[in-house]
């Protein structure tokens, strides 16, 4: 593209592009929108023009973003002041002080005390939010914030016990455990079920004397786990801690159990999935003289992050803010829906993995299609060009088959509450169990998408931006 054509030229172009197809991979993109031209000075016409490739790239992903069918369990759409106060100039200081009582020293810088404000707001929400003594908001994401526990529960030649892959457990521990010196278990489960079996763990605990720690690390989980059997069944010194990466709105919004009140020595996880807030993570202790809190929080800052992004404290704070004020709604309608999407999927005849406890406790559902290479042509595939958007998993429970991990949190966001999932779930199994051609049923996505804009988002602060209060606070972010 010449350095002449217009920004409206580019907003074409990369529309065009999102009509054409939608691409598995960038490169197509990548091609077309290549870099700046190399050239010698950078006139004011070669800063428009890199600015307007930038909008190109904008342009693209706000138009995938607003006619794609999100179903991906991972993800979910920020309201715009959770997106925009992330722009203040807060991430330009360095901000260390742990979630316990410590003297100034090596890592304390001076500054306005806009900061320690800030984190006092976030800490003492999330604190009331899961039911916690501690609130450390500094890990920069879910992994490093299960990362930091693993290290700071055990040493090498401890063990560690979590779920298996094909249970649903988290990625992120085995190989550091492994490089650390610490002995990995898993958790053994109740066969179809999707359960832990106590009575097992117990005696797997007892066993193995050098295991410290059990942490609750399901990505994909469709069911509330026995965490008071699990806790009963543990020595007091082996740390319980809950990964509520994917459920934490569910539990915030009293839709699903508090983990610190069961028991757990801590509950942790990201920011980011049911949670609406921006890429971010905590870690939650029930009590603040916990002998490992130190421990956990000095790996994650500042052994493993120096720099935990301090502008994003102010987003994390609205976010958890909007839970505080819609999550009790928002969680039960997240459930609502997820029963309305696995419902209607196993009348169309789609094969949903858990008939046996209604499909989902969760805001996630699985589909088994069969083999991975299915699993992963239909999610990259038809699917895709179908303009859904979802990902492929060994499904927990189903003997080694494959699927599609759907998630319903960032449509309810969208406002999509049962009649509509109902309707979802009819795409989808179109897609999946008709090979319907994905270009029509594109088109019933895009229309099925037009009366839930992403402008307004639901139970979110969106309908406030307008707000004198809110556009002084914008404009003191930018100021
Ligand atoms: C997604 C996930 C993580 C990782 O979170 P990031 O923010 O991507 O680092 C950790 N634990 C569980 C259980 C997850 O599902």
């Amino acid at each position: 593209m010449r350095a002449t054509e217009s920004a409206q030229g580019i907003v074409d172009e990369a529309e065009g592009i999102i009509d054409g197809v939608t691409r598995s991979d960038g490169r197509e993109v990548a091609e077309r929108t290549d870099a700046v031209p190399a050239g010698e000075a950078w006139s004011v016409d070669r800063v428009a023009h890199m600015l307007e490739r930038l909008t190109s790239d904008f342009v693209l992903d706000n138009t995938y973003r607003e006619q794609h069918l999100s179903l991906t369990a991972s993800e979910n759409y920020p309201s715009k002041l959770v997106r925009m106060l992330g722009g203040g100039l807060q991430g330009s200081f360095y901000e260390f002080a742990p979630p316990y009582a410590s003297e100034p020293g090596e890592w304390s810088f001076p500054d306005s005390g806009a900061n320690a404000s800030l984190v006092a707001k976030l800490t003492g929400l999330g604190q009331q939010l899961f039911e916690a003594a501690t609130f450390d908001w500094r890990p920069n994401g879910g992994s490093v914030a299960e990362q930091g526990v693993l290290l700071g529960t055990c040493a090498r030649g401890d063990g560690f016990v979590h779920f298996a892959h094909k249970d649903g457990g988290h990625f992120a521990l085995e190989s550091l455990a492994g490089a650390a010196g610490i002995n990995t278990y898993h958790l053994p489960m109740v066969d179809r079920t999707l359960l832990v079996d106590v009575d097992r763990l117990a005696v797997l605990v007892a066993e193995h004397p050098e295991i410290k720690l059990v942490i609750l690390d399901q990505s994909f989980k469709l069911r509330w786990q026995p965490l008071a059997q699990i806790r009963a069944a543990l020595p007091e010194g082996v740390f319980l801690a809950y990964d509520a990466s994917h459920d934490g709105a569910l539990i915030a919004g009293g839709a699903l159990p508090q983990p610190t009140l069961l028991g757990a020595d801590a509950i942790h996880g990201n920011t980011h999935k049911t949670i609406p807030g921006p890429q971010k993570a905590y870690v939650a202790f029930r009590d603040a003289d916990h002998p490992k809190l130190k421990s956990v929080s000095d790996w994650i800052c500042p052994q493993m992050q120096s720099n935990s992004h301090a502008e994003l404290i102010a987003p994390m704070y609205v976010a958890l803010s909007e839970i505080a004020l819609y999550g009790h709604d928002y969680a039960r309608q997240i459930l609502a829906n997820a029963k309305a999407l696995a419902g209607t999927l196993h009348e169309e005849g789609v094969r949903v993995s858990g008939e046996s406890f209604g499909f989902t406790e969760t805001h996630q559902v699985h589909i088994i299609t069969g083999c991975a290479s299915d699993a992963l042509a239909l999610a990259l595939g038809d699917l895709a060009r179908a303009g859904i958007r979802t990902t492929n998993i060994e499904v927990p429970g189903s003997n080694g088959l494959h699927g599609l991990r759907l998630g319903v949190q960032a449509m309810t966001r969208r406002g999509l509450r049962e009649a509509e999932m109902r309707e979802v779930a009819r795409l989808v199994a179109r897609v999946v169990l008709r090979r319907a051609e994905p270009t029509a049923v594109r088109t019933e996505v895009a229309h099925l998408l037009q009366n839930f804009t992403l402008d307004r988002l639901a139970y979110s602060f969106d309908d406030h931006i307008g707000s004198p209060a809110a556009a002084r606070l914008l404009g003191e972010v930018f100021r």
